[in-house]
């Protein structure tokens, strides 16, 4: 009887799952039309391109979701934020007000995009419109925007994380741009383990902030998912590194590399399985240091929030990425 229940339970799982993945997916699918549609009316509006508003719009959500100062949306899909002291005006008593009259009175900036005569801080267009007239505008071109977000952020890691997902955005010409990949080819000797927040003495008392996976030297290293290079080159601990920006605020750190794909440069825009160096065992030292340790990869992730990084483990995100593309293999 039990069993039976079970088993009744087990196949309606079964057949729920179809719809509810694509459920997923076609919800996806109208958050990103109904997102696309309103940057492309901020683009008709500024003549700041579409993506440009999709970048912002998408450092604003990572933004949202790492920090806790920052309340969530819960309407709406925009994720441009305005506080509700620059919204209504300081000292406005009421807190979310959408009369422009007294709005305007308390020096608030709150204004009206959809035309209904109220600037409701929870409308999307009221937000967009808003945040376009709060932006110094100098003009539509790559460097005049690059100014305009400095004046806004006044923090070239913003500005450059931004610049960076409008370059991804017009590359794809969609917001979706999804994949993952194990950074060494599945095939290859190698093995890892969860040594995230170990102790580690070189360059003083620090924690191992990431996973290191052995392989022999030579085996080719690739990129993880879909993002830019930020950073490549030497430094002391890591030895010859590269650091990938993705589009949800992470740092993918690969170092200790014995050496860099010829084809790979810094501002380049990279995919999951982009081979971007070589295993090795450089670092600990001054440039061209090697052989300290056996080789492997050292992977690390690091969040931003918008002012600071912090490192968190990339453990399980590598035995997913791992598993999904062995199943991916069978296919
Ligand atoms: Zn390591």
């Amino acid at each position: 009887m039990v069993l039976k229940k079970w088993l009744s339970i087990f196949c309606m799982v079964i057949l729920l799952t179809p719809s509810f993945v694509y459920g997923e997916v076609q919800n996806q699918e109208t958050l990103d039309r109904e997102r696309m549609s309103l940057y492309s009316e901020a683009e008709a509006l500024t003549f700041i391109p579409w993506y440009y508003f999709a970048a912002i719009d998408t450092y604003e959500r990572n933004i949202r979701l790492a920090r806790k100062d920052i309340p969530k949306r819960t309407d709406g899909v925009l994720s441009f934020y305005i506080s509700p002291e620059d919204w209504s005006g300081l000292g406005n008593p009421v807190q979310n007000d959408s009369y422009l009259p007294t709005i305007h009175l308390f020096g608030g900036i709150g204004m009206d995009g959809n035309g209904d005569g109220r600037a409701n801080s929870t409308n999307d267009e009221d937000i967009l419109y808003t945040y376009i007239n709060r932006l110094h505008y100098y003009g539509p071109s790559r460097s005049y925007i690059k100014m305009m977000l400095w004046d806004y952020y006044q923090r070239s890691k913003t500005v450059e994380m931004i610049m960076g997902y409008a370059r991804m955005y017009e590359k794809y010409g969609k917001l979706t741009i999804e994949g993952n990949a194990f950074p060494v080819p599945l095939r290859s000797d190698h093995s890892y383990q969860s040594t995230w927040g170990a102790p580690r003495s070189f360059g003083g008392r620090r924690i191992h902030e990431g996973t290191d996976i052995f392989a022999h030297y030579g085996v080719p290293v690739r990129a993880t998912c879909y993002g830019i290079i930020e950073t490549k080159g030497w430094n002391r601990i890591g030895g010859w590194r590269i650091g990938i920006r993705d589009l949800q605020n992470n740092y993918h750190y690969y170092a200790h590399l014995g050496g860099f794909n010829k084809e790979i440069s810094q501002g380049q825009i990279v995919e999951p399985g982009t081979v971007i160096g070589y295993v090795g065992s450089s670092g600990y030292g001054p440039p061209g240091t090697s052989g300290k340790f056996p080789p492997h990869l050292h992977y690390g992730i690091y969040k931003d929030n918008g002012y600071t990084e912090w490192s968190f483990d990339p453990y399980p995100r590598l035995r997913m990425w791992e598993r999904q593309e062995r199943i991916n293999r069978k296919k």
